[in-house]
């Protein structure tokens, strides 16, 4: 039986750093993948073919157009589910080549089957032909992800009835769209087919969405969608769905009330794919939906030689998050220095329009009883916004009154994922207000409305009282002061 110093469970994002970086470090590694190649969710159905079904949208319709040309402005006249297809393979076998020469690179091998636990250093892997394998292991990380909850009352059929796998695997345009549950990927969808025009109905039992945004990006985003004529049914569930003898799917609502469309993506959570792991082999017991419970700084389970990372954790469940829990799992693992975590990480939701966070928001702030003053910025204050032609988008700061320092910062607008990483550098460097009053931004770039949103905040925070004092000398200055007084030491 050959031995591996870490074998890793899944080839998705934690389990690719993991291994990775295992390697890197002179180890033996082993990575197990049940599906046909490595990736995972993230690359087979989740992020990379949701952004690419995205990007693909807004520039077949020329959504970002239509500020200038109108409602009506088309790149492609009919756009059908062939042209979304066509991109998402093209996409995907360049990430998937990218993966294996990364493994190949770093002596990574792979093995393609179904694993499970026999004990707590030996797996077995049925290959796809039915036959069985075992290997040995010092350290094992289960980086296995989740699957789409598929609950019975639901008759998915995956043509009009769907759950996002589904959606992907031979993705075409609907006429009209049920979108039930309005978290990140229902939300997501809805937004990225109502682009493209399809009438689009949100159902969610809440009477809120996205509830760990901050609540003034929310309205502004909720906004958006009503104008675009996305209807939001919220505080009512899914009782049943049929499908009637057209094939639409028929959602019978909590409410009483109806609603049929082409198609329904059920969207509504996600469980975490251990049911067929064999944890008990091993000692390991799953918590909530499937997820398993971890040291949260080493990523241990119960077992101290086996560690989990990714989705199967839970929360925050994203490609970013799981690839640095997987490479600080594999660094324990290994016996080696663990840089520490950095305190915020940033969020990013791939709407139309995007919608991306970091740090506190107002009404954390304002939970932890902190002063604080907020700024705001509208992306059609600044010239780029004008030369985009940019109906909305903004940008929300919070600063703490006290030491000026940067607290959160809040966008929802073009390119918001790529803008908060100027916000979490200055967040997790434990910058202040004056880092974006004093420094110069790009001119004309939608980075500017960091420098509107400071100084929107700074007109509305007090100066008469200690804080002038600490305004006379921000630490800014008292740095440049002393890099002064050093040179002229030299
Ligand atoms: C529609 C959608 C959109 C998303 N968009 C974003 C986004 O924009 N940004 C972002 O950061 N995140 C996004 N995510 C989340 C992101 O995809 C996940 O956070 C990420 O894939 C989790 O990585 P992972 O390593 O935990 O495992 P996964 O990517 O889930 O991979 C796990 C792999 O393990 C395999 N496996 C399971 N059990 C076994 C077994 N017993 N033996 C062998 N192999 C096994 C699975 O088949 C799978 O291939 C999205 C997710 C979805 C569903």
């Amino acid at each position: 039986m050959e031995h591996f110093n870490l074998i890793v469970i899944g080839s998705g994002p934690a389990g690719r750093r993991a291994a990775v970086q295992a390697a890197k470090l002179g180890k033996s590694v082993l990575v197990v993948e049940n599906r046909l190649r490595l990736g995972g969710v993230s690359v087979h159905t989740g992020t990379i073919p949701s952004k690419t079904l995205r990007e693909t949208v807004l520039n077949l319709s020329g959504w970002r157009e239509r500020g200038f040309y109108g409602l009506s402005y088309r790149v492609k006249k009919d756009i059908e589910g062939k042209d979304l297809g066509a991109r998402l393979r093209m996409t995907l076998n360049h990430e998937i080549e990218v993966l294996e020469h990364q493994f190949n690179r770093n002596g990574v091998r792979t093995f393609g089957g179904m694993a499970r636990f026999i004990d707590q250093n030996h797996i077995a892997v049925v290959a796809p032909d039915g036959d069985e394998t075992r290997f040995g292991f010092d350290h094992a990380v289960i980086a296995v992800g989740t699957a789409p909850y598929r609950p019975a009352n639901i008759p998915f059929n995956d043509h009009s009835v769907l759950d996002s796998d589904s959606l992907v695997s031979e993705p075409r345009v609907p006429r009209s769209l049920t979108v039930v549950g309005a978290g990140v990927i229902g939300i997501e969808y809805a937004t990225i087919f109502s682009a493209l025009d399809v009438p689009v109905t949100i159902v969610e039992p809440k009477d809120t969405i996205l509830d760990f945004i901050d609540r003034e990006i929310i309205e502004e985003f909720t906004h958006d969608l009503r104008q675009r004529g996305v209807t939001l049914r919220l505080g009512t569930k899914v009782e049943k769905v049929e499908i009637d003898e057209q094939g639409w799917a028929v959602s019978i609502l909590a409410d009483g009330r109806r609603i049929r469309t082409d198609m329904l993506l059920y969207a509504a959570g996600r469980s975490g794919a251990t049911a067929n792991l064999g944890l008990e082999n091993a000692g390991i017991t799953p918590v909530d939906r499937g997820r398993l419970k971890v040291d949260p700084v080493t990523f241990q389970t119960e077992v101290r030689n086996i560690y989990a990372a990714g989705d199967v954790i839970g929360w925050p469940s994203l490609a970013s998050t799981s690839m640095e829990q997987g490479r600080i799992a594999a660094l324990h693992a290994c016996g080696a220095p663990m840089p520490p975590a950095p305190e915020f990480f940033p969020y990013g939701i791939y709407a139309v329009p995007e919608i991306s966070t970091v740090g506190l928001t107002e009404q954390q702030v304002r939970a932890q009883n902190i002063p604080y003053e907020a700024g705001i910025a509208r992306f059609r204050e600044t010239s780029r916004g004008h030369i985009m032609g940019l109906q909305s988008g903004m940008m929300k700061m919070i600063f703490a009154l006290d030491t000026r320092k940067l607290l959160g910062v809040h966008i929802v607008g073009e390119g918001a994922t790529e803008l908060i990483h100027i916000g979490q550098a200055v967040l997790n460097l434990g910058g202040t207000l004056d880092y974006f009053v004093e420094n110069a931004f790009n001119y004309p770039t939608l980075a500017e409305a960091y420098k509107i949103a400071a100084l929107d905040a700074w007109n509305r925070m007090p100066r008469t009282t200690p804080i002038a004092e600490v305004m006379e000398e921000p630490e800014i200055e008292i740095t440049r002061r002393k890099a002064r007084a050093g040179k002229a030491g030299a």
